[in-house]
């Protein structure tokens, strides 16, 4: 048995994982970072997930990431909406099977800054195409470039094809947690970036599932009773261009009609640097169906569902014909699974509040992502939202662990607050904030996250380019504008 003691253990790699584990590093602390699979990025890599969607705060790291890509020949670009399926434009052409989303070198990263304001009527495009642009990214290299800054600190270890198994818990403190390679790792602080809060769940602290009822949180949009439903799960696949057209066969076993719903779902169809197509039904399996089939079945369920999905796609919209799928994701894309009952759990009430309208005090990233539930009806009226808010510092810490942080889609939100505040940046914001306070508060000799000052974390994240506040500040502008350096 082997032991080893580190200022912070980052368990799960995905978005929060990495912004956790550079932001300590960075600022010194001694990281170890734990992943189950042999890729860093989790959900935005593996699973194919390869775009930042448009919103505000995505100015730390992931913008001295974006600037790494950008030197990288088609590594990333920035897109623009051009057809969709609601907006039935004849000069379009025939109406797109979804959202088609183009790379468009008259964008650049200040112009994926912004999603609120948007009108509610979807079939509404002007707005969308002049003010909603997101990153794609080949994800391979994505994963690649994520490992490399952290190796260039010096300061993080990387432990990749390891799992986190169990954890040894002394009265409010984490003292332990033991790895599937049997392993025993010690900290003195810890953060889980799991997604599923699994290092959470074990360590005791208060967790929910499932959609709250109303009466929990008073949210408008809640439904009266608790529900066990979750956001949908997609299994995405990739396009290229062919020089040889033709609707791609079916196995014969696989049924050419949908089968799980009355119509096959809508896709987002998103253009990578080299021309081929992610292609993201949305969703290709409801969450709820997930938890019950579990993973493994699941998987593959949804491995038949994109191939029918795929060749009803070349058989309606025959411009597809000039594409082979070349790729299916190894990681199903899982929106939602349980959540931490933090010290602030962030509701609708903030999101509809934005940031003229809370009173916290603490805010460590500002999101401004619509009431997004692919398929687990909340009821909302305008998932669209106003303005910014701003995420508090409580939603990452547990009321049960001092020395534990979460900081993936896990953290304290409603389920309502999750189906906006999820996106990956969001998340690697969410990292950066938790790693930035483990190495505060290791250099102050803390020993409980909640010790450390808001007002502190916040200095430091300002330093590092991290948006707190909106209107955007000039300096800050400045700054982004600068993507070339
Ligand atoms: C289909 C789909 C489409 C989406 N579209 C977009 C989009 O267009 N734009 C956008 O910004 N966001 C999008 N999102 C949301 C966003 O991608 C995710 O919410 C976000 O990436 C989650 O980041 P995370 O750090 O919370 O978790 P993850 O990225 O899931 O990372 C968790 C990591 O923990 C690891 N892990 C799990 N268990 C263990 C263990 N026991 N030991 C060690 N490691 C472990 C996993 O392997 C994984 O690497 C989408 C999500 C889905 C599912």
């Amino acid at each position: 048995m082997f032991s080893s003691h580190f200022d912070l253990v980052v368990i799960g790699a995905g978005s929060g994982g990495f912004g956790a584990a550079l932001a300590a590093a960075r600022l010194g602390a001694e990281v170890l970072l734990v992943e189950k699979s042999d890729w860093l990025g989790g959900n935005a890599s593996r699973c194919g997930v390869n775009t930042w969607e448009m919103g505000v705060g995505g100015t730390g790291i992931p913008f001295d990431l974006y600037k790494r890509l950008k030197k990288i020949p088609q590594a990333l670009g920035v897109y623009s909406l051009r057809r969709h399926i609601c907006w039935d434009d004849p000069a379009d052409g025939p109406v797109f099977p979804g959202a088609e989303i183009l790379i468009d070198h008259t964008k650049r990263y200040l112009d994926t800054l912004r999603q609120f304001g948007a009108p509610e009527n979807y079939s509404e495009k002007v707005f969308r195409q002049t003010h909603w642009h997101g990153v794609p990214f080949e994800p391979e290299i994505y994963s690649a470039e994520m490992e490399a800054m952290l190796a260039e600190t010096g300061h993080c270890t990387v432990w990749k094809n390891t799992a986190f198994t169990s954890v040894e818990v002394e009265g409010s403190q984490l003292r332990s947690l033991s790895l599937d390679n049997g392993q025993t790792v010690t900290a003195d602080f810890y953060v889980d970036s799991t997604a599923d809060i699994l290092v959470a769940q074990k360590a005791g602290c208060a967790t929910s599932l499932g959609q709250e009822p109303r009466a929990l949180y008073d949210e408008p949009s809640a439904p009266r009773e608790p529900t066990d439903q979750l956001n949908g799960a997609t299994l995405i696949y990739r396009v290229s261009p062919t020089n040889d057209p033709g609707i791609e066969p079916l196995a014969a076993d696989i049924p050419t009609e949908c089968w799980w719903a009355d119509r096959f779902p809508v896709a987002s169809c998103n253009q990578y640097p080299d021309g081929g197509f992610n292609i993201n039904s949305l969703p290709t399996i409801a969450g709820r169906e997930v938890a019950e089939l579990g993973y493994k079945a699941a998987y593959a369920e949804c491995e038949r569902r994109i191939r029918a999905h795929w060749h009803h796609t070349q058989s309606v919209f025959p411009e597809f014909q000039n594409f082979r799928m070349t790729w299916i994701a190894p990681g199903l894309g899982v929106r939602a699974g349980p959540r931490l009952v933090g010290q602030y759990v962030l509701t609708e009430h903030d999101l509809d509040a934005g940031l003229t309208g809370q009173t916290h005090d603490d805010f460590i990233t500002i999101s401004d992502h619509s009431k997004d539930t692919h398929g687990a009806d909340t009821g909302a009226q305008d998932p669209n939202l106003k303005q910014p808010y701003g995420v508090p510092y409580r939603s990452l810490l547990p009321s049960e662990i001092d020395n534990l942080a979460v900081a993936c889609r896990g953290a304290g939100f409603s389920t309502i607050g999750a189906s906006s505040c999820r996106l990956s940046r969001t998340m690697m914001q969410l990292g950066q904030a938790a790693g930035t306070a483990a190495a505060l508060a290791k250099q102050k000799q803390l020993t409980s996250f909640s010790d450390l000052p808001a007002s502190d974390l916040q200095a430091s994240l300002t330093e590092q380019h991290v948006e707190l506040t909106w209107p955007r500040s000039t300096e800050l502008i400045a700054y982004l504008q600068n993507e070339d350096d």
